[in-house]
């Protein structure tokens, strides 16, 4: 089922949740794990990442340096269709914009339509430092709102080559990246709802936020995205901070914002306290979020959902 006809249907907030593929050479037994953690609790649905290639630099015996081109983490189709064909759950993959032609993106729609996968999340993807070298003949999309206009002309029989003669429609339910806390690019926060109302107009069914740890930023960020007419679910999406090391990592990968109150709770807390410190904190979150009216809660997992569980349990009590 697509996820807007999930959310379309809910009678209460849906908890849906986001894993990574598996390093490159690793096992999906390991993530499998997760899902089967997950499926007793019903999920609507699981999207699962995407990641482009990334520049790595080796020393050499001889003292020269290699640069290597690699996706670490490649599989994200592979897992979608384990995750929907072994456990019945929607699986949603990531594409992405940075590091793909459209000429690739278009094969790789073609293959989730094969596959029975119907949902997708368009998200443009970092700076990986490799760019995709383009050629002449190959095209790529610049930001989200483009992979989200290729999609859309997809569900309209439209393909790249516009000679097709037998050009079948794909029928994918989109979803798209907002920020509570604004993309760290967006000179502010008018522009980035602005390019977010782009990205719906373009196509976009749904809209799922970066973490954020301060309820309130989700409750202005909703009430500018309807002030500008965007009237699709907007999804919080959590993660549960567990560690002392997440203090300085979420901020500088993610760019959000640590309240000071939990902040100064971790700091000061001794190392086996904090996990349950960052599951009570989420806990108080997401029962702010469905009370503001959340269509449903969206979890991060990176690769132990025992911390998120621990959230759900009360949830759905
Ligand atoms: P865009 O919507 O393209 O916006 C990027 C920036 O450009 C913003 O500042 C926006 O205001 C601005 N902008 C947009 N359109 C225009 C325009 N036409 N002209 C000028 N400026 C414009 N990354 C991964 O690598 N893999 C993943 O699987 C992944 N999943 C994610 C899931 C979610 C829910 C979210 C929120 C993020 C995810 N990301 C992922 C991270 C994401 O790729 C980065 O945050 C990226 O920097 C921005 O992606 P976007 O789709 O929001 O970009």
């Amino acid at each position: 089922m697509k996820v807007i006809e999930h959310y379309e249907r809910a009678t209460e907030p849906l908890l849906s949740y986001e894993i990574i593929p598996p390093r490159r050479g690793g096992s999906v037994a390991q993530v499998l794990e997760i899902v089967e953690a997950l499926a007793p609790y019903d999920p609507p649905f699981i999207d699962v990442t995407s990641h482009s290639a990334e520049a790595s630099y080796e020393e050499m015996p001889d003292g020269s340096i290699r640069r290597q081109v690699k996706r670490k983490r490649p599989g994200t189709l592979g897992l979608c269709a384990a995750i929907q064909h072994r456990f019945g759950i929607d699986a949603v993959p990531h594409v992405l914009c940075r590091g793909f032609t459209r000429e690739e993106t278009e094969d790789a729609l073609i293959e989730l339509n094969y596959l029975g996968i119907h949902n997708v999340l368009a998200v443009r993807g970092d700076d990986t430092g490799t760019p995709k070298v383009e050629r002449p003949e190959r095209t790529v999309n610049d930001y989200a709102c483009d992979l989200v206009g290729q999609i859309a002309a997809m569900n309209r029989g439209e393909y790249l080559d516009e000679g097709l003669l037998d050009a079948t429609p794909t029928d994918f339910c989109i979803g798209v990246g907002g920020y509570p806390e604004k993309h760290e690019e967006a000179p502010n926060m008018t522009w980035d709802v602005l390019h977010l109302k782009r990205k719906v107009d373009a196509g976009a069914d749904y809209v799922v936020t970066q973490m954020f740890f301060e309820t309130q930023h989700y409750i202005d960020f909703v009430e500018r995205c309807r002030d500008v007419g965007i009237t699709v679910p907007i999804v919080p999406g959590l993660k549960i901070l567990t560690t002392r090391r997440h203090l300085r990592s979420l901020p500088r990968t993610f760019k959000v914002e640590i309240p000071e109150s939990l902040a100064a709770e971790v700091e000061a807390a001794r190392d086996e306290h904090i996990p349950s410190i960052g599951v009570e904190w989420a806990r108080q979150q997401a029962e702010a979020l469905m009370d503001a009216g959340a269509p449903g809660i969206h979890f991060y997992i990176m690769s132990d959902p025992q911390h998120v569980l621990r959230v759900v349990e009360p949830l759905r009590a």
